[in-house]
């Protein structure tokens, strides 16, 4: 087959995933990452409606569900830490059935070991890419130069493929006015798989133990930086987080103070990329590094499943034709991301207290009032809205069976 060598920039869940189907086709990927071993860092993501159906064509649905989180309930504080809601935690995660959760660090080791016989560049970057007739000429930045059929970009929301391929992040990169942080935490709440969450207008905090032995602290704020703060810069974003809470109630400033020791402090901007096309030539992106969702559509993970799934198979399919295949790829994909872009839109509205189509910003300002007291069967109809608007976006695409050429 042409175009067999397909070096693919980032192994995370969309690199990571994308390598197994090319080798399930019969290319030859190669895997570049970063860091000198595997992130398996990271919050607890969802794989939901049509990403479950890639999980179980990979045959990974029992490692997965059985790796899945184990947490039992999620309880809500209030200001002084009194705990005034039980509920569901699939309801209050937006899973319908079917629907799982797990801790991204352990989706990223079973992908791994899925897609094992690949070979593995880690602790290197691409420096630079050019294109030919011959193929994609990439310079590294510690490895020796070498020629690939095609390159992928599976490297994440700020991405170094879309950089050298399409320019300045700036141009594609829609921030959505939040910030998240998470990073594991002593089990000093001796939480044993629950989540404790606090809610108040812009500022949400959440600690949780999803199974033994392990337990996290995460943080989902609104603010606007001054433009002077460089927030690439870790003891910089430590500082702003920590501004963004003060006052901030329950266990909050104890939390905060652990995540100095942290050794996977994670923080970032809460952003979308839109981009009118994601492949040039023989160069494509998939996951965040093309079309990120925002963490706060819950949707990161599965888009990044699909899309290698898409990609792979659409590849496959065309038989070495990969301009067909990159039309394809954009034509099946395009609605799936829009639509579900359009649910991060709809949450950070909710959390902001502005409204939505099914439900105003008075009646939203009115829970943030008088949430404490309203049963948690009220709470639960309105999470219900959530889970529907959600599970329609999961699911507004159907998989194409590809053959094994
Ligand atoms: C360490 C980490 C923690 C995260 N934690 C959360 C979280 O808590 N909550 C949440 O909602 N989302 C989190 N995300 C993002 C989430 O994983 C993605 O939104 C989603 O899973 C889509 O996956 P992706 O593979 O497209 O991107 P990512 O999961 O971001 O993976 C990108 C991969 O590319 C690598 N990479 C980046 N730049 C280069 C480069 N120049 N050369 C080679 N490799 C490169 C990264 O190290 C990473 O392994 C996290 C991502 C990372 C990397």
């Amino acid at each position: 087959m042409n175009n067999k060598n397909i070096l693919i920039s980032g192994a995370g869940i969309a690199g990571l995933a994308l390598a197994y189907w090319l080798k399930e086709y019969g290319f030859t990927p190669i895997l570049i990452e970063k860091h000198p071993a595997l992130r398996a860092e990271g919050y607890k993501l969802d794989i939901r409606g049509v990403a479950v159906d890639v999980v179980k064509r990979m045959g990974l649905q029992e490692v997965v569900f059985k790796a899945r989180t184990q947490i039992k309930e999620a309880i809500f504080v209030d200001q002084s830490g009194k705990q005034f809601t039980r509920t569901n935690p699939d309801l209050c995660g937006v899973r319908d059935e079917g629907d799982l959760e797990i801790v991204r660090g352990d989706l990223c080791q079973i992908l791994y070991k899925q897609a094992a016989n690949v070979e593995y560049l880690f602790d290197d970057s691409i420096a630079n890419i050019s294109q030919s007739e011959k193929g994609v000429h990439v310079e590294f930045e510690k490895n020796e130069p070498r020629l690939f059929d095609l390159v992928v970009g599976a490297d994440g929301l700020h991405s170094k493929v879309r950089n050298l391929a399409w320019g300045d992040e700036s141009q594609f990169l829609r921030k959505l006015g939040l910030y998240i942080s998470f990073y594991s935490i002593p089990n000093y709440l001796h939480l044993d798989r629950v989540e404790i969450e606090y809610h108040s207008p812009k500022r949400f905090a959440i600690a949780y133990c999803p199974r033994d032995g392990m337990a996290k602290a995460g943080f989902a704020f609104s603010s606007h930086p001054p433009l002077h703060l460089d927030l690439r810069d870790q003891s910089t974003q430590q500082k702003f987080l920590q501004e963004a809470y003060v006052g901030a109630g329950w266990e909050i400033p104890r939390l905060l103070e652990f995540m100095k020791d942290a050794p996977d402090f994670y923080f970032d901007c809460i952003a979308q990329i839109h981009m009118p096309q994601w492949t040039k030539g023989r160069i494509a992106l998939v996951g965040d590094a093309g079309y990120a969702v925002a963490p706060i559509a819950g949707q990161g993970a599965s888009l990044a499943l699909v899309g290698a799934y898409i990609l792979a198979g659409e590849l496959a399919e065309a038989q070495g034709d990969f301009n067909k295949a990159f039309d394809r790829y954009e034509e099946c994909l395009h609605e799936f991301v829009k639509k579900n872009q359009d649910l991060a839109k709809m949450n950070v509205a909710l959390m902001e207290g502005n409204g939505v189509s099914w439900i105003s910003s008075k009646v939203i300002r009115l829970i943030w009032q008088i949430g404490k007291i309203l049963p948690a069967s009220v709470l639960q109809l309105i999470k219900k809205r959530g889970l529907r608007q959600t599970t329609k976006a999961a699911n507004a695409l159907s998989l194409k069976d590809y053959q094994r050429y």
